[in-house]
């Protein structure tokens, strides 16, 4: 089910489990900022998901409420999971769904990086 991005954090949606390390996940990276760990159902060879320490629903959601430190954290994150991966001299797509049209899942901000195939165009046709 699509969420609606503008409503408040729910600390019982998935993410936030496995954050708390109630429901498990392969740990690919982790620090003060972010969380790491594969899709459960991987749309590429390689498709992490990585996702803020913060209580933040989505992309609209962490770039107005989150800190500059957060912010900075989270990005240097996405990149150095990417890279950490050996994605950069392929190349890799990053992704963020935020609400119903984009079809966003789980209310905890994650970034999906793609890669390990040709993606192919950015939409399907
Ligand atoms: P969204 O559609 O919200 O951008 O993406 C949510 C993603 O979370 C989906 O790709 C889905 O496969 C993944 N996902 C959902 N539940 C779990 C889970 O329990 N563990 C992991 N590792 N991924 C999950």
């Amino acid at each position: 089910m699509p969420v609606d991005a503008t409503l408040p954090y729910d600390d019982q949606n998935i993410f936030a489990k496995i954050l708390r390390g109630e429901i498990p996940a392969r740990r690919v990276y982790e620090d003060d900022f972010a969380l790491a760990f594969p899709d459960i159902n991987p749309q590429a060879p390689n498709h992490i998901l990585v996702i803020p320490k913060g209580a933040y629903v989505s992309w609209d959601d962490f770039s107005a409420r989150g800190s500059e430190a957060e912010i900075a954290g989270f990005v240097r994150a996405v990149g150095t999971v990417a890279r950490e991966a050996g994605l950069v001299t392929s190349g890799y797509r990053l992704l963020a769904n935020t609400g119903p049209d984009s079809h966003q899942e789980v209310p905890h901000l994650h970034v999906h990086i793609l890669a390990g195939r040709k993606l192919g165009p950015m939409l399907a046709r």
